[in-house]
């Protein structure tokens, strides 16, 4: 699926200077301001005679005369050819629209190709504060060998190189291994947003600034469940697997005890870091045992009821 349609606001802009402004008046009022005469606009262009300076006589003007004195323009020459005022209205139409998008890249081609998810090409990412990103794309769904869908929740805007491995993972890690809990449907997620890491404004720009992490909140099932991959709760078996799986995948996989920013979701990139440094910090927490009591507690607890029973009745009533 190519995505070609133009922002409105652009086709406006196209189609702008084919059009008076509102605002304009015609060409015989804006001669009578420039020659400050101060005379009532459409009483004082004079094409015959020079300007001699001496006030005007005050006498009512014959406008159908001094129109008919105005001249016509001159028969445009047949060489200089049709000019904008000869446009069809199909010819202003054409003119309207804006330039092509850049044709899909090979890696959105291909990936469509596979039928494995639903993807559209979008234009290049360019904003004014360095988010910038070629090669990006809107990934809807991942679709499975048995033909069911894994829906992206919202869709992601990513690069394609990262929609690639994505959709791998997705098709051949991640939906198999949630089979234990039931059939994956979605993902909740976050994907690009022009910020530095970790939200700080000052910080190096995020990867979700360059459309190339995806954040996973929680995944959602055909039976309902709503589980999120950093809940100790969660089979400690699954969540394993799933961090060893996206750790060998991504160049960088942060969830819980990385770096406090990611506690309650796990993030995935494709940094590219010199000699193919990755970064996995991903602890799969258990829920917190019970700490055993020590013994000499349960010794001080025993002598402590021992004094309050050889109290006097009446200490308790002093209470
Ligand atoms: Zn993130």
């Amino acid at each position: 699926m190519l995505c070609i349609a133009a922002p409105a606001a652009l086709a406006q802009d196209a189609v702008r200077p084919l059009r008076t402004p509102p605002g304009d008046k015609p060409a015989i009022a804006q001669d009578a301001r420039m020659r400050g005469t101060g005379a009532p606009d459409v009483t004082v262009r004079k094409t015959d005679k020079p300007t001699t300076g001496k006030p005007t006589t005050g006498k009512p003007l014959d406008l159908k005369s001094r129109t008919a004195e105005i001249p016509l323009p001159r028969p445009r020459p047949p060489e200089a050819g049709p000019g904008n005022a000869a446009l069809a209205p199909a010819d202003i139409d054409q003119a309207a629209v804006p330039a092509e998008p850049p044709p899909p890249s090979e890696c959105f081609v291909a990936l469509e190709a596979t039928g494995f998810a639903t993807v559209t090409s979008l234009p290049p990412l360019a904003l004014a504060n360095g988010c910038e990103a070629p090669d990006v794309l809107r990934l809807d769904a991942v679709m499975l060998a048995d033909k069911r869908q894994i829906t992206f929740n919202p869709p992601a805007t990513l690069r394609c190189p990262m929609a690639v491995e994505l959709v791998r993972w997705v098709r051949d890690d991640l939906a198999p291994a949630a089979s234990v809990i039931g059939p994956l449907t979605g993902i909740e997620n976050g994907s690009f947003e022009c910020r530095g890491r970790n939200r700080v404004a000052t910080a190096k720009l995020s990867e979700h600034g360059k459309a190339n992490a995806l954040d996973i909140g929680a995944l959602l099932f055909a039976n309902r469940k709503r589980i999120n991959l950093t809940d100790p709760l969660v089979s400690h078996d699954f969540r394993d697997k799933i961090r060893a799986d996206a750790c060998a995948r991504f160049k960088t996989v942060l969830g819980p005890g990385s770096d406090g920013y990611h506690e309650e979701h796990i993030h995935l990139d494709l940094q590219e870091r010199r000699n193919d440094f990755r970064i996995c910090q991903w602890n799969v927490l258990d829920v917190p045992l019970p700490i055993p009591r020590p013994p000499e507690a349960d010794i001080a607890q025993a002598e402590s009821e021992k004094k309050d029973a050889g109290k006097p009745d009446g200490d308790d009533k002093k209470l």
